[in-house]
């Protein structure tokens, strides 16, 4: 099965996301984090977002992979382990920023293609359920108040050591969702058929109860339509 977790910064996505895949034994895909490397690049490379060329020659030399370490997926870009230099407020504003051009979305819906194509994948992002898979076995759309996912992202970032400010991280997660929903290529937008689960009042082992209760229904209705 190819499943899609799409929804807003802070959501739950990547937490309920990877704990999905455990269960199931799948294979978990960050999306997100596809565009955090790229940007960590566009960053180092010092292009400018407005340099349609560079980015294209940039995206076309970079080579990323997703390897469990341990319990935990490490993102590499052309061999570098990125998985922490990537979780930056900076990147994650630079991330949405280039996530609008469209050289840069079609090489890497291109790549998320090819990592899902197999099946038994669960992938988290903007547009999984409308634009990478759309169509894909069982579509989720999670949702949040934001202030709650402007609390989860603060806690985030403080747990790793990073100084930030309650207010500051709001309006960022805010400021960010508003660019990723009205921009025009492949806007954040939930699938006509995706499920939507509010998050905001929901443990992380509900949420992820109930996702796999849908998915063992699909399952068993795919079944019976193949006997
Ligand atoms: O999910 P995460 O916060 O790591 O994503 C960073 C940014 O990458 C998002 O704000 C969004 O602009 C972009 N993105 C996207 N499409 C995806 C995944 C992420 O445009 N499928």
């Amino acid at each position: 099965m190819i499943i899609a977790i799409d929804g807003p910064t802070g959501a739950g996505k990547s937490t309920v996301g990877k704990a999905l895949a455990k269960r199931l034994d799948y294979l978990y895909i960050d999306t997100g984090a596809m565009y955090r490397a790229l940007a960590l690049k566009v960053k180092e490379s010092g292009i400018g977002l407005e340099d349609e060329v560079a980015l294209f020659q940039l995206v076309s030399s970079i080579r990323l992979s997703f390897s469990a370490i341990g319990d935990e997926m490490h993102l590499f870009s052309n061999g570098e382990d990125v998985t922490h230099a990537i979780r930056s407020p900076e990147i994650s504003r630079l991330a949405s920023d280039i996530s609008k051009s469209r050289v840069v979305r079609e090489a890497l819906v291109r790549m998320q293609r090819d990592f899902g194509k197999a099946g038994g994948v669960v992938l988290d992002g903007r547009d999984i359920g409308t634009v990478v898979f759309p169509d894909a076995d069982v579509k989720f759309y999670l949702d949040a108040d934001p202030e709650e996912r402007g609390r989860r992202r603060f806690q985030e970032f403080s747990e790793k050591g990073l100084q930030v400010d309650l207010s500051e991280t709001l309006k960022e997660v805010v400021e960010r969702d508003r660019s990723d929903m009205s921009r025009s290529i492949s806007p954040l937008k939930r699938a006509e058929d995706a499920i939507l689960i509010d998050s905001t009042c929901l443990p992380v082992e509900e949420v992820v109860e109930r996702m796999l209760r849908i998915v063992a229904e699909k399952r068993r209705w795919g079944e019976a339509d193949r006997r």
